[in-house]
């Protein structure tokens, strides 16, 4: 599979601003150098407790907010240095799928009416009668019946109003989705719904997902693999099975621990993480994770551990595995890092 999407070092800062002059007086680092490949029709989950930065990644790819430094290329043609026509073009390649659709949609005008501006907007269509036509197929393909179309967001629940917003991102035929929390605040017997209608949209359109949640169990059964961010940076990834069997980072096993394993004979013990995540205006020295780290160790104070791969394509950021180790640091006492973890 070649990848559809690539992000290298991305950043997104914004300045804290205080003072009868509004002056920067700090920043808060929501994105700090984040790395993806997402490949052509896979499914790559990004998850993280809340404020870790997953969101603003979302965004930024898709230049909903503008990011601060680094590159997104999508198709090999870089996002970030493209103006104002290309990015029109862009909008209909790539689509995002709100946590609350309801906030997005124009309580004022119908589902149908809402769905033909956008359909006429990007010329997908000859004439009326064919935009009405893709209407009532938008609203078919979505799980909606098509005299629905006629009604105003306010008369839908809140599962049929993000089926409404997947029929919104779908009107336009787009490649890439961007899956902002899409069930985060809906039942969990809705939830499952959901998450089987984007399943089988993807393989029926060939779409590619980035898919953001802030718990693990969500994106278990959609994704192909998994991303799992703290505090603005990428702390693992791996294909989706490995990283469920044999989590690797101390904050992916914590997360993984408040997962519920549906059968009863097997156990996993819940890590109870201490504190609340560092404020990303003030990032903690080494190992951004190491106040609460439950396996934290001196050297986790001084060195920030990089991205490292085990030779498998499951990369990790943590001192206790040699990959994670940046060349050339030493450990408290002054010996090589490397050779006291190996
Ligand atoms: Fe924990 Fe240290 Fe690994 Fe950070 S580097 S996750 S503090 S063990």
């Amino acid at each position: 599979m070649d990848n559809l999407l690539e992000v290298r070092d991305l950043r997104k800062f914004f300045p804290i601003k205080k003072g009868l002059f509004s002056q920067t007086v700090g920043q808060v680092k929501a994105v700090n150098g984040v790395n993806l490949d997402i490949k052509r029709g896979e499914t790559l989950g990004l998850v993280g407790e809340s404020g870790c930065g997953k969101t603003t990644v979302g965004r930024s790819i898709l230049r909903l907010i503008e990011p601060t430094s680094g590159s997104v290329k999508f198709e090999g043609k870089e996002v970030t240095a493209m103006g104002p026509s290309e990015m029109r073009h862009l909008r209909r390649e790539m689509q995002i799928i709100f946590q609350d659709p309801y906030s997005s949609l124009n309580p004022r005008i119908t589902v149908g009416g809402m769905l033909s501006e956008i359909i006429k907007f990007h010329k997908l269509r000859k004439n009326d009668e064919e935009v009405q036509k893709r209407v009532q197929e938008l609203l078919d393909i979505v799980g909606l019946r098509p005299e629905y179309a006629r009604r105003y967001p306010h008369e839908f629940s809140g599962g049929q109003r993000q089926r409404i917003g997947i029929a919104r991102a779908l009107s336009v035929e787009p490649k890439f989705i961007v899956c902002d929390e899409p069930v985060s605040a809906l039942d969990v017997s809705i939830q499952s719904q959901v998450i089987n209608l984007l399943g089988d949209l993807q393989r029926e359109f060939a779409l590619t997902y980035l898919f953001i949640a802030h718990d693990l169990s969500v994106v278990e059964h959609i994704s192909d693999r998994v991303a799992v961010m703290y505090l603005g940076e990428i702390v693992e990834l791996a294909d989706a099975k490995d990283l469920y069997a044999n989590p690797k980072h101390p904050y992916t096993q914590a997360l993984l621990s408040a997962v519920p394993i549906p059968d009863p004979r097997r156990r996993r013990e819940r890590i109870v993480l201490a504190g609340d995540v560092p404020s990303p205006a003030n990032l903690p020295s080494g190992c951004y994770f190491h106040p609460r780290c439950p396996k934290v160790m001196a050297d986790c104070k001084v060195t920030h551990p990089v991205l490292g791969d085990d030779g498998s394509g499951h990369v990790t950021r943590c001192l206790l595995y040699p990959e994670s180790i940046p060349a050339g640091s030493v450990t408290m006492n002054g010996a090589p890092l490397k050779q006291a973890r190996a």
